[in-house]
């Protein structure tokens, strides 16, 4: 093996590379930025959680992201961390998080989920179960962003509850012949690629039964359609196949294993889920404040108590955060306080939408033009969605529940039943 680069030697280059290739931000440090105040009135009111582009400003956003990643990954910083039989520079995450922490100190184009669920989720599963073909055809031209991959796993009867999925996949010589639904599917529209968990045997237990497929969105009988969200936008998508013909050789992994495949991308997506938990999605403790000031009511005892525990909360969450990352630095592989942070960063975003709505009342339900106000309306409505995504509060709470406090695990009647027995005996309860 070629002898490692020296990493402060490899820091260097990589922010040499950034200063040729994109604008740095202003130099802020960490705690410069908890003190920065926000100035009423000043710079954008955006606090949206989920964003209400139209396709055509979506796509224009993706398109920057792709000629970013492009000259990313020609400069071989797309992937450092990768074998490099795949393409990658073999080097550890150290290296990746240096050259993220240079990179977070300039402005690089950014575009909602579909980049992370691509590279992050779809590109390591398919370097983990596929041949040395697909790996080929799949993992380089996903991380230059060529294509992009999305996961479409979850249907209108299996979420939480994911091997319960019944789209069903029957082999037909070379090929296979997929029949269902999928739904929530982040960045469908945009993807060339899904990687699919379908069923392709009901008589064996639901776990047993499924096969994972990359399919191409331009395969007849693929139809995605977008599905509205209540704060405006379309960020989800239903994706139905009728007849659509998948070739054996778009199989990711052996038939039978696709729970296998399933949970590895979803254990890549939990890892990713509380890393991104740190990043400032929707509005922050600063614009609560500067609000409350705003609105005449930082004297309110009330409101004071209310930011006082948004306050509390938020803070335990950043140091949690930062417990996981010092354990992942150190080697650690993250564990149930995945599950945990990931709790505590959707709490604290319900907690802000509740305490704003105190704070602005009827301001933030009617559009009076006034800057700052009726903006909350899309940080209120789009926190939900991150209580359910990647795992719901309910669930989150359950694996901490059986493997922190040792709980019993929840009764799971139809483990062993085969797959169409269990759906009679729904039916018949
Ligand atoms: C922002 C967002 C992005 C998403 N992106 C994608 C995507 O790209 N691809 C994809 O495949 N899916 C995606 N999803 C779907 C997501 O994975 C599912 O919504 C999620 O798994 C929950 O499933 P469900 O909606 O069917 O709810 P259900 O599983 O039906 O749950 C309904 C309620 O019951 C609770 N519940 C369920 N089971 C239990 C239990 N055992 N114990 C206690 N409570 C329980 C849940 O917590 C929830 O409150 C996305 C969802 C969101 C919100």
């Amino acid at each position: 093996m070629s002898e490692l680069p020296d990493i402060d030697q490899f820091r260097k280059e990589a922010r040499v590379w950034l200063e040729q290739n994109a604008e740095p931000l202003p130099e802020i440090n960490e705690a410069e930025e908890e003190d920065q105040e926000v100035v009423w009135g000043e710079g954008s009111d955006n606090v949206a959680i989920f964003h209400n582009f139209t396709d055509e400003e979506e796509l224009a956003r993706l398109n920057a992201v792709k000629a970013w990643q492009a000259k990313k990954f020609d400069a071989g910083y797309a992937m450092i961390n990768w074998p490099e039989e795949l393409g990658g520079r073999g080097l550890s995450a150290s290296y990746v998080r240096a050259y993220m922490a240079e990179e977070r100190k300039f402005v690089v184009p950014s575009a909602g989920e579909l980049p992370p669920t691509s590279m992050g989720l779809i590109a390591p599963t398919v370097a983990a179960f596929g041949t040395p073909e697909q790996k080929d055809r799949w993992c380089k031209a996903i991380m230059r962003m060529d294509i992009c991959g999305c996961q479409l796993f979850s249907e209108p009867s299996a979420g939480s509850d994911l091997a319960s999925l019944t789209t069903r996949a029957v082999r037909d010589g070379d090929e296979w012949v997929l029949n269902g639904q999928k739904v929530w599917t982040s960045g469908a529209r945009f993807s060339e690629w899904g990687l699919a968990i379908t069923r392709s045997d009901f008589d064996v237990p639901k776990h047993k039964g499924l096969t994972a497929f990359m399919v191409p969105f331009d395969c007849k009988g693929v139809e995605v359609r977008p599905i509205k969200q209540m704060s405006g936008g379309a960020n989800f998508n239903e994706v139905f196949f009728t007849d659509a013909r998948i070739p054996d050789e778009y199989r990711l992994g052996p038939v039978g294993e696709g729970w296998r495949v399933a949970l590895t991308c979803l254990g890549f997506e939990r890892d990713h889920s509380s890393s991104s938990s740190s990043s400032h999605t929707g509005g922050s403790f600063k614009q609560v404040v500067a609000a409350a000031a705003w609105a005449g009511v930082l004297e309110d005892p009330i409101i004071r108590q209310e930011i006082a525990a948004l306050y509390s909360m938020l803070r335990t969450a950043q140091y949690t955060n930062r417990r996981v990352a010092a354990g992942m630095r150190a080697g650690q592989t993250p564990g149930p306080e995945g599950s945990l942070g990931k709790l505590m960063w959707t709490a604290g975003m319900t907690k802000t939408g509740e305490v704003i709505a105190r704070v602005l009342g009827a301001k933030v339900v009617v559009d009076g033009g006034e800057w700052g106000t009726y903006a909350w309306s899309e940080h209120i409505l789009g926190a939900p969605g991150y209580r359910i995504a990647g795992g719901s509060d309910e669930i989150q709470r359950n694996i901490i529940g059986e493997r922190v406090l040792g709980l019993p695990a929840e009764p799971r009647v139809d483990k062993d039943l085969p797959f169409s027995e269990a759906q009679r005996q729904t039916r018949k309860a």
